[in-house]
């Protein structure tokens, strides 16, 4: 009868042939296949001081790590939370941590103490791993602390000494057995609804995430393309997108740990990038800001860029492409609990994808469309929300039962909490998001986060934050904000409590003053119907 069912259904898979998926290799490993052919070739190289690591110290180090976070005592399932900027050793901690057996969890080095110590808690950790200038603002979480750099600092393990010693020590017959379905990486995301929760993936998602991915990447690139790492690696577009996917195939990745856009710039120019996966609001920069006129284009040797987190106007990508004719822009979909991309545009000599789609669904990915009162799938060009299933899908968030079982459901559906269709010629479009979350840049912000922060306000009696559409940003967020009688704080002195006590992406900044927050009657905040209220009552402004 199931099947039955699932036949009636409207389901999409890729128009391209499944892609075969090894299996009993960790990630690590998987990587790392062939590394030997590659010894002397830079695999990561910092854009402005010219720092680098060869593939040869890639795969030492990482083993070298392993080896020193097993000596430690980390066991398997550990998790262990590294709060560091892109720096050319990020890929080596995060590889080196899996292969132990242990769990990568990356953290934004923007955050306050405050909010990595609830990642810290929520995920369980064991151990931290930072650099002398965010080691600030992890010394008092209570767990050991892994410091990387030549400053020695009180409290904390050196990660060189650390490095030193398992190099010193005996055998490694601590390695236990890990298996492709242990997990690997805990990302944090807020998905649907509520706060961030740790995203829990395994091997498996991640080696099946980049079989997906690299499918089209053909023969003669690898080892040839030189890949911008400015994404943060600490997401998982950063380590797996990024990192790994050019390990995989023995690229180089020119790292980058902040952005301005004459760096940027200088960095494409100087280091021969070849592949730049950014987000829309750089790409804006780089149609807009008068500074690119003052860089020779024509010294570029950029042959695409991806742009995924957020949706591309299509005015904003027409302006690219004239300022950077020959360019391939790739955009790309996809979210943290689906291992990284889902759908994307072709690749060079794939043919063409329609511009303003997210692309087409990657080999062995089921994609479906489903109307969100009665759960029904359906058919092409129907907007619905959209839902995946593959090998990728999370195993659910980390101790919160009733989350994953919102967000997957019984048939293995990842619902996304985004809309969209696809086309009859296979392309994807993404046309909405009915899920909480709101995106900064491309940084995730949980409005129920913002909201915990306003209400903790004295003053404040009742909160509601939603995002309101920006050019620069793509969204920023915005609070409707009943204050309690008497009150005297104005909008600045609310926007500025948030700004005190969350990281700078997560600022309010808009702030309305209400009678009272819209509910329904279940209690649900009417976020939709505030939105509309804000950009209104904007526009009349
Ligand atoms: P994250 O888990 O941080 O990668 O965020 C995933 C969310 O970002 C998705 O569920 C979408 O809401 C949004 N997103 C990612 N890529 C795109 C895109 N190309 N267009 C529109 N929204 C996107």
């Amino acid at each position: 009868i199931e099947n039955f069912v699932e036949e009636k259904e409207h389901i999409f898979r890729s128009q391209y042939s499944p892609v075969p998926v090894p299996d009993n290799v960790t990630l690590p490993e998987f990587v790392l296949q062939n590394v030997e052919l590659y010894g002397d070739k830079v695999a990561f190289v910092d854009a402005e001081s010219g720092k680098c690591v060869t593939y040869s110290e890639v795969e030492r180090d990482i083993h070298r790590f392993s080896k020193a976070l097993r000596s430690l005592g980390l066991r398997k399932g550990n998790v262990v939370i590294v709060v560091l900027p892109n720096i050319v050793e990020y890929a080596i901690v995060a590889l080196g941590i899996m292969d132990s057996g242990g769990v990568f969890s990356g953290a934004n080095p923007t955050l306050h103490a405050s909010e990595i110590k609830k990642q810290a808690e929520s995920a369980d950790a064991k151990l931290i791993v930072t650099n002398s200038v965010t080691h600030e603002k992890v010394k008092n979480l209570g767990l050991p602390i892994i410091v990387l750099g030549d400053e020695l600092i009180e409290d904390a393990m050196n990660w060189n000494k650390l490095l030193e010693a398992a190099d010193r020590a005996g055998d490694d017959s601590m390695k236990e057995q890990i298996h492709q379905n242990d997990l690997c990486a805990m990302p944090f995301s807020s998905g649907t609804t509520g706060l961030s929760k740790g995203v829990m993936l395994t091997h498996r998602n991640l080696v099946a995430n980049l079989c997906s991915t690299l499918f089209g990447v053909a023969q003669e690139m690898i080892g040839q393309v030189t890949t911008l790492g400015l994404i943060p690696f600490f997401h998982i577009y950063g380590i797996t997108g990024i990192c790994c996917a050019t390990i995989r195939n023995k690229g180089k990745v020119v790292v980058m740990g902040r952005f301005d856009l004459k760096t940027f710039l200088n960095a494409l120019i100087t280091h021969e990038v070849t592949f730049a996966p950014i987000v829309p609001p750089i790409i804006l920069g780089l149609v807009k800001n008068p500074i690119v006129d003052e860089f020779d284009l024509t010294k570029l040797k950029l042959q695409a860029i991806m742009t995924a987190a957020a949706p591309l106007a299509p005015e904003i990508l027409t302006s690219f492409e004239h300022k950077f004719p020959g360019v391939l822009v790739q955009e790309a979909y996809g979210l943290t609990e689906h291992s990284c991309i889902t759908l994307t545009h072709a690749q060079k000599g794939y043919g063409n994808t329609h511009k303003n789609s997210v692309g087409f669904i990657l080999p062995n990915l089921e994609v479906k469309f489903i109307d969100p009162d009665t759960g029904r799938s359906l058919p092409r060009n129907t907007p619905g929300e959209l839902c995946v299933r593959s090998q990728c899908v999370m195993q659910g968030y980390y101790k919160q039962v009733d989350e994953t079982a919102q967000t997957i459901d019984n048939n293995g559906w990842l619902h996304t909490g985004d809309v969209g269709f696809i086309d009859d010629e296979e392309n994807v479009f993404i046309v909405d998001r009915i899920k909480e979350l709101i995106k900064y840049k491309g940084f995730q912000v949980a409005p129920a986060e913002l909201e915990a922060i306003l209400l903790s306000h004295s003053s404040v009696e009742d909160a509601a934050v939603v995002p309101l559409p920006n050019e620069e940003a793509g969204e920023i967020p915005a609070a409707s904000v009943v204050l309690s009688i008497g009150a005297k704080e104005s909008e600045q002195d609310i926007m500025n409590y948030v700004a005190s006590n969350a990281a700078h992406y997560k600022k309010v900044r808009v702030v309305h003053f209400v009678e009272a927050i819209p509910k329904s009657p279940s209690g649900k905040i009417m976020r939709r119907l505030i939105k509309e209220k804000m950009v209104e009552k904007m526009k009349e402004n």
